[in-house]
């Protein structure tokens, strides 16, 4: 099996040791990745501050020529990319799978290529001119986590390079594979050291919060890490964007129609087999339509297919990890004991049908819950949803707003004016209306609370790649 090397000033750079990528649909190798050591993380900062110096003196429209060029590389070899994907994440192919993931990835780039952050003019008159420059920090660390780890590598990388900036980014090593292709892609149509890949364990994550050389973190990935890197990053004053956990609560109000609006909460919660940051994570459903909704929901969560990803008729895969495998199964677990399992709940029968192999765990949905149940305070990250009946309004936002996340929500309802009003009373950074989770490249995307700060995406998301300078003349 040939390993995925480090990508390091244009060049792969094999490091001696490599570590087994598993596939979570069987457990076995999926492929290896050359292990980095602390030495090669300062080498590829090395290049990348090297890099900087030429890279942030090219004109903005040259910088997003090069952006359009890399999604078309990434869109030229997207069918390889996906199927690396598939292999070392266990997402399917098909439906809102690798290959979506993919051709996401493609129309992110080309949307953010075209961003621009032009000098701002705060004053011009007879007292003298005032201009706002925005400048690139210098090197931007990226860490990623495993749930769409080519996808949320564009959405560092590309708003850093296209702001003047230079990249080390450090996959997480559960999903580091396709990264270091799609690394190994963008060095094709750019300078060498502009974007440089390290594969490795956490604690090169640790190290580059901690590094002298990078200028900015921009982290996606758990609040606990997020933590972490906001202690060892003080020390060096680093700008910080962090996109954390979530625990995205869906308002659904009495005028619904349960069986129209079912679609879109399966979609909702289950996405990437519930392993999304702003995915649907606890469900609270109105006393009159209660039953209904339940009914729909469970109904049409029955016709999905559940898989190894490779198989076209596959739209869900396993849990991706053993770990996760372990913390949504204790979940479950515990609630069942307090609530009333609708959907699923014990993986005995999928793990048969799949041969004892893979994380794979059964669609689940779990009635009859209250805020206190461990499903309900905390994220589950998996194929698991909890529903919580209730019968005022006011009594649903503040349950929705009783939890330390604030990443996304929603509200479900034929009434969109009243549903506004309810959504700009819920403690999050995004909430839709009749969907969940629907995030797009022109707008801003991030937490409040604990879900983290700084936002992704847009002109907004673009500007936490630069520093201001302001000129007085
Ligand atoms: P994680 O925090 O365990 O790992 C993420 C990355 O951080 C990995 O690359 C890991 O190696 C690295 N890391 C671990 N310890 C580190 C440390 N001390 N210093 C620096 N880096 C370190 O998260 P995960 O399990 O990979 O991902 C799941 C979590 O990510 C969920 O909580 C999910 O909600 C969150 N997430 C958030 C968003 C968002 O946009 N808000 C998007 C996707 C996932």
């Amino acid at each position: 099996m040939k390993p995925f090397h480090l990508i390091i000033n244009g060049r792969k750079v094999p490091t001696g040791r490599c570590f087994d990528v598993l596939n979570p649909a069987n457990e076995e190798v999926a492929g290896l990745a050359s292990l980095a050591r602390k030495k090669d993380l300062d080498d590829a900062v090395r290049a990348a501050q090297m890099a900087f110096e030429k890279w942030r003196e090219v004109p903005e429209s040259q910088r997003q020529t090069a952006c359009l060029k890399i999604a078309s590389k990434i869109e030229e070899n997207a069918e390889e990319l996906a199927r690396i994907l598939t292999a070392e994440q266990g997402k399917p192919l098909n439906g809102l799978g690798s290959r979506w993931e993919v051709g996401g990835a493609v129309a992110w780039t080309r949307y953010t290529a075209g961003l621009s952050l032009p000098v701002k003019v705060l004053q011009d008159n007879d007292e003298g001119r005032v201009e706002l420059y925005r400048k690139p920090i210098g090197v931007v660390g990226s860490i990623t986590p495993w749930n769409f780890p080519v996808m949320i590598a564009v959405w560092h990388i590309v708003p850093a390079v296209l702001s003047g900036n230079t990249v080390v980014i450090k996959p997480s090593p559960f999903t580091p594979l396709s990264t270091l292709r799609l690394v190994e892609f963008m060095n094709q149509v750019l300078p060498e050291g502009v974007v440089n890949c390290i594969a490795g364990k956490d604690r090169l994550g640790a190290a580059m919060a901690a590094h002298e050389g990078i200028g900015k973190i921009v982290f996606t990935g758990s609040c606990a890490t997020g933590r972490k890197i906001m202690a060892n990053s003080a020390e060096t004053m680093k700008r910080l964007t962090l996109e954390l956990g979530g625990n995205d609560a869906g308002i659904v109000l009495p005028d619904v129609d349960p069986k129209q609006i079912a679609e879109g909460l399966f979609w909702g919660a289950f996405i990437n087999s519930g392993q999304t940051c702003a995915a649907l994570k606890r469900l609270y459903v109105h006393d009159d339509v209660y039953d209904a909704v339940c009914g729909e929901l469970v109904d049409f969560a029955r016709k999905m297919k559940i898989g190894e990803g490779t198989n076209e008729d596959v739209v869900l895969g396993p849990i991706q990890n053993r770990k996760q495998y372990g913390i949504v199964s204790d979940l479950v677990q515990d609630a069942k004991s307090r609530g009333h399992v609708l959907l699923g709940g014990d993986p005995g029968e999928i793990r048969k049908e799949m041969h004892g192999k893979g994380y794979f765990y059964p669609l689940t949905i779990i009635a009859d819950l209250e805020n206190g149940d461990p499903l309900v305070d905390e994220e589950q990250f998996g194929p698991v949803l909890p529903i919580i009946r209730y019968h005022q309004t006011r009594e649903a936002i503040r349950k929705a707003n009783d939890n330390p996340n604030g990443l996304g929500g929603s509200v479900w309802s034929r009434d969109i004016e009243n549903a506004k009003r309810i959504a700009n009373q819920m403690e999050c950074g995004s909430v839709w209306i009749n969907k969940h989770g629907m995030i797009q490249p022109n707008a801003p995307f991030g937490g409040v609370k604990r879900s983290g700060f700084g936002v992704e995406f847009a002109e907004e998301g673009l500007k936490e790649y630069t520093d201001i300078q302001v000129i007085f003349s």
